[in-house]
């Protein structure tokens, strides 16, 4: 939106007005080649999964039509395709639906712990596959915080599952909440694994963002993950501070805001 109307009863506000409609400009021109980008990044992970698909399917009909052996074989490859598409469309909706919602400030109550732990048990088996122990650790009373259930649970399922498979050699996760006093409520993922250099940490949350495409490929990653993170901890007013030391392992901390704090009631009961 460019603004050229000019300041009414301010002479000298002609120069900073122009600044102003050039900034804005900018701005609308960042906000449109983010949108392009977005869209052309997306097609081209849509279409690489599609095309070896479309690969596969010709070869069936032709070369392998009588190969029994090689048809088991690509029906797996091709299953593996289209939930690579399908983990992608999920993660668009997920961003879509969140975009929507970006300024409605979530509603309910929030009992964390109980969240986290729900969280962890459900990835458990994952991490067992993965040869990694999760270390769950919470503090002696209920920690109640204003937010959406479900919405935390994607949170903190990505924060530990990335923890679980990208720090895999670490062989150990450890997930901690804590509330104090002056801090407010906090839970902190910590792997010991590879770490992540310095240079790509600011720009884990963006879209699409992976420090190795052909890691996260075989992690079954999306490159959606912490940008939806991202958009949940913003609506919650929450803040996620990332800290990494290559060679010993990072840590995730989703810090809330202390004046969010729910009330002490009992949460339905949503964990299944
Ligand atoms: P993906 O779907 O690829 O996992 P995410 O948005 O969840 O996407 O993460 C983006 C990238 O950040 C990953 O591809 C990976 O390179 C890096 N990453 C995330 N968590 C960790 C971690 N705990 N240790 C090392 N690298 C990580």
């Amino acid at each position: 939106e460019v603004r050229v109307a000019p300041v009414a009863g301010d002479r000298d506000s002609g120069g900073g007005l122009f600044v102003l409609t050039f900034r804005d400009l900018t701005e609308a021109r960042r906000m449109d080649r983010m949108r392009t980008d977005f869209v052309a990044n997306a097609s081209h992970e849509l279409r690489t999964p599609l095309a070896s698909l479309m690969g596969f399917i010709e070869t069936m009909q032709g070369p392998a039509r009588d190969d029994e052996a090689a048809r088991i074989r690509f029906f797996a490859i091709m299953l593996d395709q289209a939930q690579r598409m399908a983990r992608l469309i999920d993660d668009l909706l997920s961003l879509s639906r969140l975009e929507m919602r970006a300024h409605v400030a979530p509603e309910g109550q929030v009992d964390l712990g109980r969240t986290v732990t729900h969280v962890v048990d459900s990835l458990r088996p994952m991490a067992n596959e993965l040869g990694v122990e999760i270390e769950l650790s919470l503090p002696d009373h209920t920690v109640m915080i204003s937010g959406d259930v479900d919405e935390l649970i994607q949170v903190f399922s990505n924060l530990v599952e990335n923890a679980c498979k990208y720090g895999q050699t670490g062989k150990r996760v450890e997930v901690t909440v804590t509330d104090m006093d002056k801090e407010g409520p906090q839970v902190t993922i910590q792997d010991f694994g590879p770490g992540i250099a310095k240079e790509h940490v600011p720009r884990l949350t963006e879209r699409f963002y992976r420090v190795d495409v052909e890691t996260s490929r075989t992690k079954k990653g999306t490159g959606l993950g912490l940008a939806i993170v991202k958009h949940i901890l913003t609506r919650h007013r929450a803040r996620l501070i990332i800290r990494s030391t290559p060679g010993e392992g990072s840590t995730f901390c989703v810090k809330f805001n202390p004046a969010d704090q729910g009330e002490a009631v009992a949460s339905k009961e949503i964990y299944k």
